[in-house]
């Protein structure tokens, strides 16, 4: 089969939810990835963050293939000899109490969700049924029907109604707009460190310690969603310690697993996830011994490997060098780590397409935005190779 096959039959039997570039990739190796043609291509995209430790990692690989060998779910009705250690390595690793295993990302802001509700009634006292979370505009954190709820972006909820109450929208940056919204039914306020799907926008310097701060001073829960920004992406292993902040609770997803499995968590406080009793919450897969193997191992590997150092470094060079492209359409080049938004005057659409010509795979990000964000074992060999081409494609639009 070829490549027009493969997207006739995803066409004829698949819904139409997606509008992928039209790649059929059938294997992938470090941050390289081969479609059924056999032509390679560099993936800069790294499947949102999901490959931060590069495709089919060997360690990774080995223990994955080892625990399948072994036992794969247990549910949590009974015990099984590998979550405790991620458990542990969690909480060495980030300093947090502990921790709440879920699957996709969504899961593990609807359990961020949950405790904060649950922690305003049961802890801070607020009313039965009054509770309310403060989001930001352009926030991403999901797709269920709670989660959208509290999307700003039109597509992402129409023909969805009706939604979730107790959702509040602020101005993302904009500490007085956060000041103004938080009441004495407020129970968190949850905010991307550096919004994603919104185009990789960095807040102003400051923006989240004063955000922790008011925060604190109002008894209010303040939630860092570290799905996509955290485990190395942007140069440490959360993007909120570049402000030194410390979040009540973190959740992350995506290269919890290097990619080979949905792995999400949900870290916090015993004050906070202290609220669950058993029965409160759960999840047949959450926690499972293949999942809690594999985020071990993509863990150990993002830590030993000096990945996020090299995110840092790596990162620096690839912003600069973008910076240096002299383009009329390019409006902004910005990011940190080795995630990196190159703002266009129109669709980022067209340039992805010719990248993907060139054999440079990224996406384009609320329309006008190139993201790139390779895996974070990039080398300078790749990314000066990726430079040549990126700078020839954007000259070919001017
Ligand atoms: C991807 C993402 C999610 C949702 O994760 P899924 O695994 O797709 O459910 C939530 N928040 C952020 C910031 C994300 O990037």
């Amino acid at each position: 089969m070829r490549t027009q096959d493969y997207i006739e039959l995803e066409n004829q039997y698949g819904a139409h939810n997606y509008h992928p570039l039209d790649v059929v990739i059938t294997r992938a190796e470090g941050c390289w990835v081969y479609d059924v043609e056999g032509k390679r291509y560099l993936d800069c995209l790294a499947a949102y963050s999901a490959v931060n430790q590069g495709h089919c990692h060997p360690r990774i690989l080995k223990a994955f293939v080892e625990q399948a060998t072994k036992v794969t779910l247990t549910s949590r009705a009974f015990r099984n000899d590998q979550l405790p250690l991620l458990y542990k390595l969690l909480h060495d690793l980030t300093g947090y109490d502990m921790a709440l295993p879920m699957n996709s990302g969504a899961e593990a802001v609807e359990t961020a969700i949950k405790a904060a509700r649950k922690w305003g009634y049961k802890v801070k006292g607020i009313p039965e049924n009054k509770a309310e979370i403060i989001a930001c505009e352009n926030n991403f954190h999901g797709r269920t029907t709670t989660i959208i709820s509290f999307s700003t972006e039109p597509q992402y909820r129409d023909g969805f109604g009706p939604f979730t109450p107790g959702f509040q929208i602020v101005k993302y940056g904009d500490i007085e707009d956060l000041k103004s919204k938080i009441n004495e039914n407020t129970a968190a306020f949850l905010v991307e460190p550096i919004q994603g799907e919104a185009g990789i926008i960095v807040p102003p310097e400051g923006y989240l310690r004063q955000a922790e701060e008011i925060c604190r001073k109002n008894n209010v829960l303040f939630i860092c969603d570290e799905i996509q920004s955290g485990l190395g992406r942007s140069g440490k292993l959360f993007a909120y310690e570049y402000e030194g902040v410390h979040p009540d609770l973190v959740i992350i997803g995506k290269a919890l697993s290097g990619g080979f499995y949905p792995v999400s968590a949900v870290l916090g406080s015993k004050e906070v996830l202290g609220v669950f009793k058993p029965g409160d919450h759960g999840s047949t897969f959450g926690g499972n011994p293949l999942a809690a193997r594999v985020a071990r191992e993509s863990l150990s590997v993002l830590i030993e490997e000096n990945m996020i150092e090299n995110s840092a470094r790596m990162g620096e060079y690839f912003l600069g060098k973008l910076k240096q492209i002299k383009s009329k359409h390019i409006v902004e080049v910005r990011g940190k780590g080795l995630w990196i938004g190159v703002e266009l005057d129109g669709p980022a659409r067209p340039y992805c397409e010719r990248l993907k010509d060139e054999g440079i795979l990224c996406k384009e990000t609320h329309d006008h935005v190139i993201r790139f964000a390779p895996p974070l074992i990039i080398t300078k060999e790749e990314i000066d190779w990726a430079l040549e081409r990126i700078e020839k494609v954007i000259k070919s639009f001017e």
